[in-house]
């Protein structure tokens, strides 16, 4: 490897774009990944040694990998995504999908079979209407697995609330105790099922307790044993997060 340049570690797609940011006011190195755009951004103190970035890059290299691997793209690019790209992600698995159009149809049909979505749409839908139904589609998906896990989860924790999908930037869900009301991040539709389940699970569990003190982790154990590997696959988003103005 060579010294005097910064360079991405191999194991990582070649086609991922290395942006290098030098700042003065920068104490720590910073990566920031939009896997949409496939640019990684690097943020390094203005004198960091270029043995130490690229030491720090092959550090990060698997979790960088698995990132773009496991999650989504953004919520805001993933209608871009569809339109442009056949490969998508739903609850974690990667999935095809297919847009026909056809002149015979005057409303849009869709036909799943195994991992392969097809969308029949008349053939004098704009982009847009196709990517609206689309987007509705997928969110009638992700509003159908809420209403799947549910009762087990409800009955299981004596606890019950309406739930709501929202688009959120910083959050995963929001539970209004005084109104027993939950708000599920759309985005939670490209990441395993059971990141959905944890936080249903999180958010109902703020109608015991609202803050996260030691008493709300303890539930949280109780009622979802394996939490901790959910948030570790969401929380790899904050850790590198993802850039959606792009
Ligand atoms: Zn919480």
């Amino acid at each position: 490897m060579s010294e005097n340049r910064i360079m991405l570690p191999a194991i990582l797609p070649p086609e991922l774009k290395l942006q290098v940011k030098r700042r003065s006011v920068c104490r720590h190195l910073q990566l920031k990944i939009s896997n949409v755009a496939y640019v990684l951004t690097l943020t390094a103190p203005l004198k960091c040694p270029v043995r130490q970035i690229n030491a720090f890059l092959q550090a990060e290299a698997e979790n960088i990998l698995s990132f773009l691997q496991k999650s989504g793209p953004a919520r805001e690019n993933y209608l871009k995504l569809l339109q442009n790209k056949e490969v998508f992600y739903l609850f974690g698995q990667e999935c095809k999908r297919y847009v026909v159009r056809q002149a015979s149809k005057t409303a849009a049909e869709v036909k799943q079979e195994a991992e392969t979505y097809t969308f029949y749409v008349p053939q004098a839908w704009t982009q847009e209407a196709v990517a609206t139904f689309m987007h509705n589609y997928f969110r009638r998906l992700l509003m159908q697995k809420i209403a799947d896990l549910r009762p087990e989860l409800e009955t299981r924790l004596g606890l019950t609330a309406s739930y709501h999908i929202r688009r959120m930037k910083t959050r995963w869900g929001t539970c209004n105790v005084a109104k027993a009301k939950i708000n599920i991040n759309s985005d939670l539709l490209l990441f395993p099922v059971s990141c959905l389940e944890y936080v249903m699970c999180h958010e109902l569990l703020h109608l015991k307790e609202r803050r996260h003190n030691r008493h709300f982790y303890e539930l949280l154990t109780e009622y979802c044993p394996d939490w901790r590997a959910s948030a570790e696959i969401l929380c790899k988003r904050h850790y590198l997060c993802l850039l959606d103005n792009l």
